[in-house]
């Protein structure tokens, strides 16, 4: 590996949001345009049947009809990435898809990115449970993620030196370096 490598993203960087998109199933992009419809002929079709007195000007009425759609879509599309999410933690899809639908005004969805557990995986040698915050396997000592050999704090596959203590990676034993790079 030369220094013009270093300059370039490592390939295994997670490309985070799309990667997050991927997590929202299809029923719940089906809910949510149901969702964006169903407000939008509430509010042009049914509301203004049952409405005894003029109602608010038309601005007002383009823009309520939009808030309230795209917030219930919204709903929807949570309430399905919550129940792709949930598992790949370890916590309950339903327990937490009930939460984010019954509280109001979206609190269920911010209690759940609060309390939500990192990520659980298998430990590539052994199989052991491990978090994504782990370096090495608490069972087995296999390596899972770069860290450096100096002060064992994350670092990235094609870093030279350490971003914590300096430590010149390079001198570290180079499977354990870039093992995480080349799985
Ligand atoms: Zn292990
Ligand atoms: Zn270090």
């Amino acid at each position: 590996m030369n220094r013009a490598d270093t300059n370039q993203v490592p390939p295994n960087q997670p490309q985070r949001f799309s990667s997050d998109l991927k997590l929202i199933p299809r029923w719940s992009v089906m809910l949510a345009v149901a969702a964006l419809v169903g407000v939008q002929y509430l509010y042009w079709v049914v509301l203004p049947a049952h409405r005894h007195h003029p109602g608010p000007p038309i601005g007002m009425r383009v823009y309520f009809a939009i808030t309230w759609s795209a917030l219930a879509a919204l709903y929807m599309l949570m309430i399905g990435y919550v129940s792709n999410d949930a598992p790949r933690r370890h916590m309950s899809a339903q327990i937490w898809m009930l939460i984010c639908f019954v509280m109001p005004a979206g609190v269920g969805a911010v209690l759940y990115f609060l309390l939500r557990q990192p990520i659980i995986s298998g430990c590539p040698a052994c199989g052991t449970r491990i978090q994504s915050d782990y370096h090495f396997c608490p069972q087995c000592a296999c390596q899972v993620s770069a860290a450096c050999g100096n002060c064992y704090r994350s670092a990235r596959p094609t870093d030279l030196f350490c971003v914590h203590c300096g430590h010149d990676l390079a001198s570290d034993s180079m499977p354990e370096r870039v093992r995480n790079s080349i799985s």
